[in-house]
């Protein structure tokens, strides 16, 4: 078997184990003679899965009853307007940006604002940094709050939930499962699962219950998180393969110490990246210290011809994807729960040989 180091943003690595079973139960799941993705979603057997997957997840992350968990399609992207769809009201929501994907949430709640669902404001406006509290220009009674924890482009990260009145929707897309969170500081979290999950296709909403009261009448039915909630997220076929597979994640997670155990391993392979980083004049990390991301790790070779042979020569040592997103360039490391100390190790070794013979 040649399982390599994959730093890979996403759709990222996934832990080998949670492969192997897959695939010792691929094609005949528990002596059924088919795969399970050959079963109805109705099915006695996939509810089964479909339920303990949202079971074990309310176990990783404390999610208490309040709150309903959703397993629906169209990515992280989608949310951008389901959220608008679904909370808005009439009301004003309150945006900050400090990166590409929180900008690309703006954006796309800003177009309902001519369809007259209410306002949305942006609240301070960051590219790569967060702006600081005293710059953020928040609406008296917002409907919501929506930001980003972990910009996964600009490997920039909020490590304290922001002090605001409205309910706080945040896109957790890089960062879900990383660490610790409390659930009940929140109205709503989403995440694509391709990150720090599973595979892609599938996106969880984690909504508190009394939020999902106040639907446009223009929110698709299968945008609707209450028809959703309802419908234990089958109003139609859903991702069923992906979902099974992010259930099998979860028994990993429980498994192998929770969130608990990944926060502290977490810290501790970005704290060896980001100290090669530091330690040399050869790499860089233009992060703000503060927020610098545990989860994504993007770096530049202060000598930017060295790019290529970078890619090339780390590659060649079974170091993969570590191009930096083509909006900022340089290079990113994505060390996701799946990502182990040792493979950053290997990383890091890697980094400083590199600039032996390079630098
Ligand atoms: C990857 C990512 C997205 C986009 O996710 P899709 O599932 O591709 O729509 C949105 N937000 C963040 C923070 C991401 O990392």
């Amino acid at each position: 078997m040649n399982r390599l180091a994959n730093f890979c943003a996403g759709p990222a690595t996934m832990p080998t184990e949670v492969l192997l079973k897959a695939q010792a139960q691929l094609l005949d799941w528990q002596g059924r003679g088919v795969s399970v993705m050959e079963v109805s979603h109705r099915s006695a057997e996939y509810i089964e899965i479909a339920q303990k997957a949202e079971t074990d997840l309310r176990k990783l992350m404390g999610i208490s009853e309040d709150y309903a968990v959703l397993f629906l399609q169209g990515g992280a992207s989608l949310q951008f307007s389901a959220v608008v769809l679904n909370l808005l009201n009439g009301g004003v929501a309150d945006y900050l940006t400090t990166g590409t994907w929180s900008q690309k949430a703006y954006k796309e709640a800003k177009r309902y604002e001519a369809l007259g669902l209410g306002q949305i404001n942006l609240v301070a406006q960051g590219d790569g940094d967060v702006p600081t509290f005293d710059e953020w220009q928040l609406s008296k009674n917002a409907t919501y709050f929506h930001y980003c924890p972990n910009e996964t482009i600009h490997g920039v990260q909020i490590f304290d939930v922001p002090k605001v009145n409205a309910p706080i929707v945040a896109d957790m897309s890089s960062c879900i499962l990383s660490e610790p969170i409390n659930v009940n500081d929140f109205g709503l979290i989403y995440a694509g699962a391709q990150k720090n999950i599973g595979p892609a296709g599938l996106t969880l909403v984690i909504v508190r219950r009394d939020l999902m009261e106040q639907a446009s009448a223009y929110c698709p039915s299968i945008l609707t998180y209450k028809n959703q909630a309802q419908n234990d997220s089958m109003l139609n076929t859903p991702a069923t393969f992906a979902w099974y597979l992010s259930g099998l994640v979860f028994e990993w997670l429980l498994d192998n110490g929770g969130v608990e155990q990944m926060a502290k391993t977490n810290h501790a392979k970005a704290k060896l990246l980001y100290q090669a980083i530091d330690e040399s004049d050869f790499y860089h990390n233009h992060v703000n210290p503060k927020h610098r991301s545990i989860m994504n790790v993007p770096f530049v070779l202060a000598d930017s011809s060295l790019d290529k042979l970078f890619l090339e020569k780390s590659q060649e040592a079974g170091l993969l994807n570590l191009k930096g997103h083509r909006a900022v360039g340089g290079m990113r490391a994505s060390i996701y729960n799946a990502v182990t100390l040792e493979q950053v190790k290997q990383l890091t070794d890697f980094m400083k040989d590199f600039e032996k013979n390079h630098g």
